[in-house]
């Protein structure tokens, strides 16, 4: 028998019961979670750790029997809006002017997509990608625009630079004579989401303050489509964190997902994209990129160049959090 059970009920018809942790000595006093037989295969994973908490929130999403698209804003809301995190939302490090300038890009299981990018002065990208999605016939949004188009949908002006991250720019500023630092080595936490519901569709999702004190102006893969995220229902997944110039090099998430359609694994569809990178890339002196994938079955994998990327799952039985395969260690 397994960790837990799925063990279906014919008296609740519909229904199943996950039995938690069946060889535990605990499992006892631990009451059945009850979920609909068809949720039994959602599931969530993220980028990094910060994952971990956004991943509760989104999982709770589709819990309650929510779509997945509700899931990924949600989850990733929480991140956003996480003052400590300082590669997304508020909180966020900023580009070499000292202004924090966003990048984020949701799709859902129709092909719907919507993107803001160089957003300043708004805790949520994500959910201001939502509603160029939702409520206008474009699918990105940048700069001015898109923060007046916020600002017309009710968002809340926000200064996004932290006293803790203010200080950070000046020290970079004065201690490194404004010369770019490396990318997602010790900088990173950029959060990209993918999720499955019980109607079996997929939603993915990304948000970021981008590369730490960046050219005024940059725009890296996270906001968008086939770059930072991709996905088709019908196939499955993908979502990238990393370097974005060398991901958008190569339309890394769409790679992903055109490979698991012609029959690759998550996982080795991943793998490919990143060895395509690695392959293309004279320099790969602090090139980190790590992908993750999930397909319309609910089968997940991840692959980085470097080593030290991971990334967060969350089903009906755990939460945790998975160290990514690489090819590279960092000298
Ligand atoms: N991909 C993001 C960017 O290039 C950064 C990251 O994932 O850390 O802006």
């Amino acid at each position: 028998m397994k960790r837990r059970d799925f063990v279906k009920l014919s008296s609740l018809g519909t229904t199943a019961i996950i039995l938690d942790g069946c060889k535990t000595k605990d499992s006892a006093e631990k009451k059945p979670i009850v979920y609909p037989v068809g949720m039994k295969n959602i599931k969530v994973i993220s980028t990094w750790n910060a994952g971990l908490q956004a991943n509760k929130v989104a999982f709770e999403v589709l819990k309650n029997k929510g779509v997945a698209i509700d899931a990924i804003e949600k989850g990733l809301n929480v991140t956003e809006s996480d003052l400590e995190n300082t590669s997304v939302g508020i909180g966020g490090l900023p580009d070499a002017n000292g202004d924090v300038t966003l990048d984020a890009c949701i799709m859902d299981h129709e092909f719907n997509c919507g993107s803001v990018s160089y957003l300043k002065n708004i805790e949520n990208p994500i959910s201001v990608a939502r509603k160029v999605m939702e409520d206008t016939p474009h699918v990105m949004l940048s700069g001015k625009g898109a923060y007046d188009f916020a600002i017309q949908k009710d968002f809340e002006h926000q200064e996004l630079l932290t006293e803790s991250s203010k200080k950070m720019w000046k020290e970079w500023k004065l201690e490194n004579n404004n010369v770019l630092p490396a990318i997602n080595h010790e900088n990173h936490d950029t959060i990209a989401m993918i999720a499955l519901d019980e109607k079996g569709n997929l939603s993915t999702g990304c948000t970021t303050s981008g590369w730490a004190y960046k050219l005024g102006g940059r725009v890296g893969d996270s906001p968008i489509i086939g770059a930072g995220v991709y996905l088709d229902n019908q196939v499955g997944a993908a979502c990238a964190t990393g370097m974005g110039e060398a991901i958008i090099k190569i339309c890394g998430s769409h790679a992903i997902v055109e490979l698991m359609r012609n029959g690759s694994s998550p996982q080795e569809a991943c793998k490919i994209a990143v060895q395509r990178i690695k392959n293309s890339n004279k320099d790969l002196k602090d090139l980190q990129v790590g992908f993750i994938a999930m397909n319309k079955n609910g089968e997940i994998g991840s692959y980085s160049l470097y080593s030290g990327f991971n990334y967060a799952y969350q089903d009906a039985q755990e939460s945790k959090l998975i160290d990514s395969k690489f090819d590279l260690e960092w000298d």
